[in-house]
């Protein structure tokens, strides 16, 4: 039996995995057949699987993995600090040094007075807490009806119970229970699905009006908060409309609704900048949520930054009565966490990452864009190291240019086979590499996804759906 655990027999594990592990999103039809992909090492930007096959990690791990794989200073900083104070409890007024000073470089790198952090062991956890926050806020200020929280379709913003209602992928909806009282959903800001013949610059001011008159729909007495990814990831790497975000941000001001900036993918250099929010949209949010490359994915942990003007009206001398905000977990600021984060930070901007990324990022978006001489590619769009590639395939019957089928998931094991991992969803290739690739990796990147795009196109055709 204690053998068994410790076999690294890769289809002895695969069938443990099958039998014993519940994964995010499992297919439960398939949960018991299909094989999972064991992986067991990694270093730099290539993953190896337990039959040794070796891959480069197009997705980061999901959007995480900034600095590479086996960074032998994250590794040393996690045991010195297990070694040192592995964990105490953060609840009241408990303090361990490696989280103060961690949420210290945060609010120094956070824009404007967004100087408070409270510590998450995930990006949901920090859109949770985020929300707990704007509930918490304005029943303090004593208008408790402002409860509302306005979203956008092809949102992503976590799995606990409140941040999957905040989720706008239509897909996940089905036989769940969701707090749908709570949140509402403007129409996608997805510039490739706008309606034929529609301007961009139309588009965008059809966009930013439909948040504005959702607002006044749900009555601005009534509405908390606005969340918005800078870029919505995990629905397709939708870059919004030019001035879309200020313009937002105005709009929230203007009926005092929280404006929430959902950064869990677009932190930590992703887009070549510690915070997106201000450095490449300008704006400076209410509230910052992060997590994954805030560890670079060493170790779980999110945070929840809020602004100085939020803190002040519901603290000291102008708090309530029993002013508790009674919202954290046990790990909240865990020290060997937030050790490793701090140490991520350093590397991220000594060893001049921020800066590669600003270069490489551009490069990557422009090969990728050179794929789309391929009559499957339908859109290819992204910033900095975050892009996704839109399969069209015309089935027959279909409207030409309808995605219908799971098309990405093909294009992704063509992929693997060639040496690419990718994040294929529906019709969509997402691509998230670590902030570490160079030029060299991008060619070899974007030569085995036109290889693959070309193979899943024959295959079509060869299986006459194309
Ligand atoms: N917000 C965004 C924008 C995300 O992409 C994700 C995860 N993909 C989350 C929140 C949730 O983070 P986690 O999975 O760490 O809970």
């Amino acid at each position: 039996m204690f053998a068994k655990h410790h076999s690294l027999d890769p289809v002895e594990i695969a069938q443990v995995d099958k039998r014993h592990v519940l994964h995010p999103w499992s297919d439960l039809k398939t949960m018991h057949t299909e094989d999972p992909l064991v992986l067991a090492e990694a270093k730099g930007i290539h993953i190896s699987d337990a039959e040794g096959n070796r891959y480069i990690d197009g997705i980061g791990g999901m959007w995480c993995v900034q600095v590479g794989y086996g960074r032998e200073e994250l590794i040393v900083t996690m045991a010195e600090q297990a070694r040192r104070l592995c964990y105490y409890t953060p609840f009241g007024a408990m303090a361990n040094v490696p989280a103060a000073q961690l949420a210290q470089a945060l609010a120094e790198r956070a824009p404007g007075d967004l100087n408070t952090v409270s510590f998450a062991t995930s990006g949901s956890g920090a859109v949770d807490s985020a929300i707990r926050f704007a509930h918490f806020y304005f029943n303090c200020l004593d208008q408790p009806s402002k409860r509302q929280v306005i979203v956008r379709m092809d949102s992503y913003h976590g799995s606990t119970y409140l941040t999957a209602s905040m989720n706008g992928k239509r897909r996940d909806w089905s036989q769940f229970n969701y707090a749908r009282e709570l949140v509402h959903f403007l129409p996608s800001v997805n510039a490739f699905r706008r309606p034929k013949g529609q301007s961009l610059e139309d588009f965008a001011n059809e966009k930013v009006a439909d948040l504005e008159a959702m607002i006044l729909e749900l009555g601005p007495e009534n509405v908390a908060c606005f969340v918005a990814e800078p870029i919505q990831a995990s629905g397709g790497v939708i870059v919004p409309p030019e001035m879309y975000l200020p313009r937002c941000l105005e709009i929230c001001r203007k009926y005092d609704v929280l404006y929430i900036s959902d950064e869990v993918v677009t932190a930590f250099g992703r887009l070549g900048h510690i915070f997106a929010s201000k450095d490449v949209f300008g704006i400076t949010p209410d509230i910052i949520t992060c997590a994954k490359g805030l560890t670079s994915g060493y170790i779980p942990m999110g945070a929840t930054i809020y602004s100085d003007r939020l803190i002040k009206a519901i603290s000291g001398e102008n708090a309530v009565d029993h002013p508790y905000f009674t919202n954290g977990f046990t790990y909240s600021g865990h020290p060997v966490a937030a050790a490793v984060a701090l140490k991520n930070l350093e590397i991220l901007e000594g060893d001049g990452i921020l800066e590669q990324v600003r270069d490489t990022g551009p490069y990557f978006q422009a090969e990728l864009q050179k794929l789309r001489d391929l009559p499957i590619v339908g859109d290819v769009r992204g910033m900095g190291l975050m892009a996704c590639v839109e399969c069209v395939v015309r089935k027959i019957g279909a409207e030409p240019g309808e995605a219908d089928m799971a098309v990405a998931a093909r294009v992704d094991a063509h992929a693997q086979e060639r040496g690419l991992i990718l994040r294929p969803f529906e019709s969509l290739c997402i691509l998230s590499p670590p902030l570490i690739v160079t030029t060299k990796d991008i060619d070899r990147i974007v030569s085995i996804l036109r290889d693959s795009l070309i193979a899943t196109q024959n295959d079509l055709i060869a299986e006459g759906i194309w």
